[in-house]
């Protein structure tokens, strides 16, 4: 009996090594964090992360890569940096390319573009990032007029969720996260989802707030939880599941964090999602994703 008992006591410390060794996921990833130059907002960005366990998408110019580069060196387990990259910048590619080498694992969020997001002349920029395995955080629906007096040759048409379900289908090994849930076109949103395994949403931005007295409307457009055959083979997960964490938040504060945060928590509650699931929108579906290997 004794025999066994330390039998027992290795084996449990050969397991809790083994989980050691390959990282226990952190509380909360979120996906949509602007970096704008200030080297100040990533102390205090780190900072927050390390105070809630969590860990951040820093979505980073192409001028700013060499900063945000050494900076998370310095902080590999809480930060992960992606490449804000324009998709009508004559040097897309090449950009991708050195985004990829500094060890960035996504691009985005990818926005403003000239043409429909799943034009063909910008094939190539997602072609390069699938052969990298890199992670596409597209904007999706309205666009803000940061500033209305000047005139703009941006569109939000271009960037309706619709444009992501070529994008998905074309690159099935490639991750693509739309920002915003299409707002305001949430059920085109959940049903791309729906169907493409490779798609899922944050809902950043002024959604929550707008649906704020009405957050039993999700249930709506994310209907489809355990019905068998209704997102592929097999009876579907929690519909909601199809959502991972974005705050949206950028240099000038952290307050956004905490505040979208307790807004995700007051809708998945409203909407009745079942522990197990919320964990995976917060952090385990892109944890899982992030430990992918291609
Ligand atoms: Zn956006």
């Amino acid at each position: 009996m004794r025999r066994y008992f330390g039998l027992l006591v290795v084996l449990a410390a050969v397991l809790g090594w083994a989980r050691w060794a390959r990282g226990a996921p952190p509380e909360i990833i979120d996906c949509h964090v602007h970096y704008k130059g200030n080297p100040a907002f990533l102390e205090k960005l780190a900072a927050k992360m390390d105070s809630v366990n969590g860990m951040a998408f820093v979505l980073t110019p192409p001028s700013e890569m060499a900063v945000v580069r050494a900076f998370i060196q310095k902080h590999p387990q809480r930060l992960i940096g992606f490449g804000e990259i324009s998709l009508d910048d004559p040097h897309a590619l090449e950009q991708v390319d050195r985004f990829q080498a500094a060890g960035f694992r996504g691009l985005g969020e990818l926005t403003k573009s000239l043409k429909d997001l799943d034009d063909p002349s910008y094939w190539p920029i997602y072609e390069r990032a699938d052969k990298y395995g890199m992670i596409l955080l597209f904007h999706t629906g309205v666009l803000l007029r940061e500033n209305p007096n000047i005139p703009s040759s941006f569109s939000s048409a271009r960037l309706r969720v619709t444009t992501l379900d070529l994008i998905a289908r074309k690159y099935p090994k490639t991750i693509v996260i739309g920002a915003h849930l299409g707002n305001p076109d949430y059920a085109w949103a959940a049903e791309l989802a729906r169907w493409n395994p490779n798609l899922y949403f944050d809902v950043s931005g002024s959604t929550l707030q707008k649906k704020s007295d009405d957050y039993k409307f999700f249930k709506s457009v994310f209907w489809w939880s355990g019905v068998q055959g209704l997102a592929g083979p097999g009876p579907a997960p929690n519909a909601f599941e199809k959502l991972v964490f974005g705050s949206d938040i950028n240099s000038d504060t952290l307050e956004g964090f905490d505040q979208e945060r307790a807004r995700y928590r007051e809708m998945l509650k409203g909407c009745d999602v079942p522990s197990a699931s919320q964990e995976a929108i917060f952090s385990g579906n892109l944890w899982r994703i992030l430990q992918r290997k291609r």
